[in-house]
């Protein structure tokens, strides 16, 4: 097995990081060249969303990415991730890869609490420890969306057919069972 990691902006490392420590190879993705390679799963990582939907059409990522995304490719999407795969993000016209039918919205948690640690249950796995750092959440979720979880009565994980999305930071915390998850359905 081996997992796509998007490296073109953010915190991509801290993903490598968790892969290293379960001990599943990686490569990163920062030009179309790399994608000659096969993967089983793709991580689309934290960072600036704006940044990293600007980097993916001037490095020609995007329309291939969106394709094996589209193709059903397990993908873990943390927050600007998250942002990239959501099909509306309020108060800004346009939206990026638009796979997951939901509405964010990004630096939901104001200035105040634009960084904080909580736990929260989780789908299946019950208590989460959970990292926000400027992050989004979803305001609204078509029906077809599954509600992983929710902080404050703000939706904060979603599944969507082959996609996960987390506003918060998994990698950032030393609970791994998110990414063992998501790496249970890359085979
Ligand atoms: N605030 C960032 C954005 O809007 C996301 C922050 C993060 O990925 N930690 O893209």
């Amino acid at each position: 097995m081996k997992i796509g990691i998007l490296a073109v902006q953010g915190a991509f490392v801290e993903q490598e990081a968790v892969l290293k420590q379960l001990h599943v190879p990686w490569k990163e993705i920062r030009c179309l060249k790399d994608l000659d390679d096969h993967f089983d799963g793709l991580i689309l990582p934290g960072g600036e969303s704006t940044v990293q939907g600007k980097l993916l059409k001037e490095l020609d990522l995007f329309q291939p990415l969106l394709e094996m995304i589209q193709h059903d490719i397990p993908v873990l999407a943390t927050c600007a991730g998250m942002i990239l795969l959501s099909e509306k993000i309020n108060g800004q016209p346009s939206a990026h890869f638009k796979t997951i039918p939901m509405d964010v919205k990004r630096n939901a948690y104001g200035r105040q609490l634009g960084s904080f640690h909580t736990t929260a249950e989780y789908k299946d796995l019950g208590n989460v420890p959970m990292t926000f750092i400027r992050a989004p959440y979803v305001i609204k979720a078509d029906s077809r969306v599954t509600i992983l979880s929710s902080v404050n009565h703000h939706i904060t994980a979603v599944q969507y057919r082959n996609q996960t999305a987390l506003s918060f930071h998994p990698e950032l915390d030393k609970d791994l069972r998110i990414h063992q998850d998501f790496l249970g359905r890359c085979s």
